[in-house]
């Protein structure tokens, strides 16, 4: 049996029933969790953080929409924490805007006798440069920390299958996992250092093979609703088909693996 932390006790509220891959409900609640983290102190004036934030330029679009959200949700500091961070990207953008503004002056300057056609193309290439400088070097920090939970989770997960009885029975009657979570998650099996190498695959393939198969009904079962001559219309779990198979086939919204 895996020593039960709260890595391991939020896996095993993950397995308890839903709709959703275990691991895409483990994302959902990580960053809900990340949002309102972010905006405290303790990470808004840690140097390295300002600096992956400077890096990335700020956030993803996702994570800045829903950064900005969280920062104007009541008992938050009203949004000092993301004017903070933002200022500190804002510098940047100026000056590399500035720094682009003098560098086609001087083209410019330089190539008045210049044939128009090499000066255009010195100009484009100050375009790349600014365009490179906008973008920065840096992922998102914020999905940056969520893929490494959830590298950590689905080795935990991995962990348990290969140690815990007990979860290997929860886990065999799960619905299993989203497309890219499972082909992430056998992927690191095969990485990793593990007891019951077969035992696991064989339980992983025979979870999704019969996740697969229930979407492909409850899919049928939909669709059948819509024929005229099936008079009597079924109200189960067919209902959620198409949300069910938008969540199998991509994974939970915002999921970046
Ligand atoms: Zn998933
Ligand atoms: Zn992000």
């Amino acid at each position: 049996m895996v020593k039960k932390d709260i890595t391991t006790l939020d896996i095993l509220d993950a397995f308890e029933g839903g709709q959703l891959c275990p691991l895409c409900q483990l994302w959902i609640k990580s960053e809900e969790r990340l949002m309102p983290y972010l905006l405290t102190n303790e990470v808004n004036m840690d140097p390295d953080f300002r600096a992956k934030v400077i890096g990335a330029r700020g956030f993803c679009n996702r994570h800045m929409h829903l950064l900005y959200n969280t920062a104007y949700t009541p008992g938050t500091q009203d949004g000092l924490g993301y004017a903070l961070y933002m200022q500190d990207v804002i510098k940047l953008m100026l000056d590399k805007i500035q720094e682009t503004k003098s560098d086609i002056e001087e083209i410019m300057l330089k190539a008045s006798g210049m044939l128009s056609k090499k000066k255009v193309a010195k100009i484009k290439q100050t375009f790349n440069k600014l365009e490179n400088n906008f973008k920065g070097t840096d992922l998102c920090p914020a999905c940056e920390y969520l893929r490494q939970l959830d590298t950590m989770h689905t080795g935990t997960i991995i962990r348990m299958l290969d140690e815990d009885e007990e979860f290997r029975k929860i886990f065999l009657n799960s619905i299993g996992f989203c497309v890219p979570h499972f082909i992430s998650i056998i992927k690191i099996v095969s990485e990793t250092k593990v007891k019951n190498y077969e035992m696991i695959l064989k339980l992983l393939f025979d979870v999704e093979s019969k996740n697969i198969e229930r979407i492909q009904i409850l899919l049928t079962k939909f669709i059948k609703r819509f024929d005229w001559a099936y008079k009597q219309k079924s109200y189960g779990e067919e209902i959620e088909a198409n949300n069910i198979v938008k969540n199998f086939l991509k994974g939970v919204e915002g999921l970046k693996i």
